[in-house]
């Protein structure tokens, strides 16, 4: 879509020296195994590198980031360059994405959102790329840097995870040919695999069986949702990071056509949504209501009384699967 080729991006990172990384809110494994790789290749090439990351770490990222330092206060600074990492608009930082850009004296954006809105001064961004990862092993290679087997097993992560597991319909032949290189850079996907999907914490099963318990159905079952309130997060002492991958357990579903999970978030409502069909883009439908993503995966932060928002988003998604004939 946008090509700043990633070579000059690469030469613009070595011709500076004080870096500051930032990735979105709700970081998932991509936002963060990306970032944190990035932010490890920049520090071997001798340079100062900030990564501030504007929310915290899921559990299953834990382990594998435990090595990353992690600036959670927003910066106050000057930098050469401020590098933002699978972000598809400025805002998706937080409302002080301006602000922060305006931080560096040069911005890059490096991402793989077909609903990118440009914003920045050196803009990579591959919709076709199934992860943020996939993009960052190109950079790194092109930097020459020494692609550790920590830095693998952090994109290693990003990769297997945005392509839920290397089961979406992202991926594809390249994504197997990327994941054998980071195998070969040292990641181990078995261990990989512990972490993102078989370390889960007690809360967390008792908050997807409360995710289950709820899940409401309409359409005859073709739209699959749930509702996650603060009460709800607190009953189970889970926090928001939490909740990443449950809308995975309503897509199982067998009739549903889309998932939605909604999570109440200091920020307002949070929409997640998930299509099972490729002609049901629900990066469309996410951008009626400010939000974007991916054609099979969006989401979107709204305020207001979720029960309006919820037969808001119902009527939406009825009025789109009807007429495609899902
Ligand atoms: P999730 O539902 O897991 O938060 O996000 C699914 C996809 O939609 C991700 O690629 C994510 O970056 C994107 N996405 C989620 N929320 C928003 C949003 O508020 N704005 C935009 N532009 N993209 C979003
Ligand atoms: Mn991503």
């Amino acid at each position: 879509m946008i090509h700043a080729p990633l070579l000059s991006i690469s030469e613009l990172i070595k011709r500076k020296t004080k870096i500051l990384i930032v990735t979105h809110i709700h970081p998932d494994a991509d936002a963060i195994g990306s970032s944190s790789a990035l932010w490890l290749a920049i520090k071997q090439l001798g340079k100062e590198a900030l990564f501030y990351l504007p929310g915290e770490i899921p559990y299953k990222m834990e382990e594998l980031s435990r090595d990353i330092s992690i600036c959670y206060d927003v910066p106050c600074d000057r930098f050469d360059l401020v590098i933002f990492v699978d972000c598809a608009n400025v805002t998706r930082i937080g409302p002080n994405g301006n602000e922060i850009a305006k931080m560096g004296d040069k911005v890059i954006c490096l991402d793989h959102h077909i609903s990118h809105e440009t914003f920045a001064d050196l803009s990579y961004i591959e919709p076709e790329a199934p992860a943020s990862a996939v993009i960052m092993l190109d950079l790194l290679e092109s930097m020459t840097v020494k692609i550790t087997s920590l830095m693998a097993e952090l994109l290693y992560a990003g990769l297997c995870d945005d392509t839920g597991c290397f089961r979406w319909s992202s991926n594809n032949a390249n994504t197997f040919r990327n994941a054998a290189k980071l195998v070969e850079y040292g990641a181990r996907p078995d261990y990989v695999a512990q972490q993102l999907y078989f370390t889960v914490p007690e809360r967390v099963f008792k908050l997807r069986g409360l995710v289950l318990e709820r899940m409401q159905t309409h359409l005859n079952g073709k739209i699959a949702l749930v509702s996650i309130d603060k009460a709800m997060l607190e009953y189970v002492q889970a926090d928001d990071g939490d909740t990443d991958g449950l809308i995975d357990e309503l897509k199982m579903l067998a009739s549903a056509v889309v998932a939605v999970m909604i999570r109440e978030t200091d920020r307002g409502w949070k929409f997640s949504l998930r299509s099972k069909n490729s002609t049901l883009d629900v990066n469309l439908v996410a951008a009626n209501y400010g939000g974007g993503g991916h054609k099979m995966a969006a989401g979107y932060t709204v305020k207001g009384d979720i029960n309006e928002l919820i037969s808001n988003l119902v009527a939406d998604l009825k009025t789109c699967i009807i007429a495609l004939e899902l």
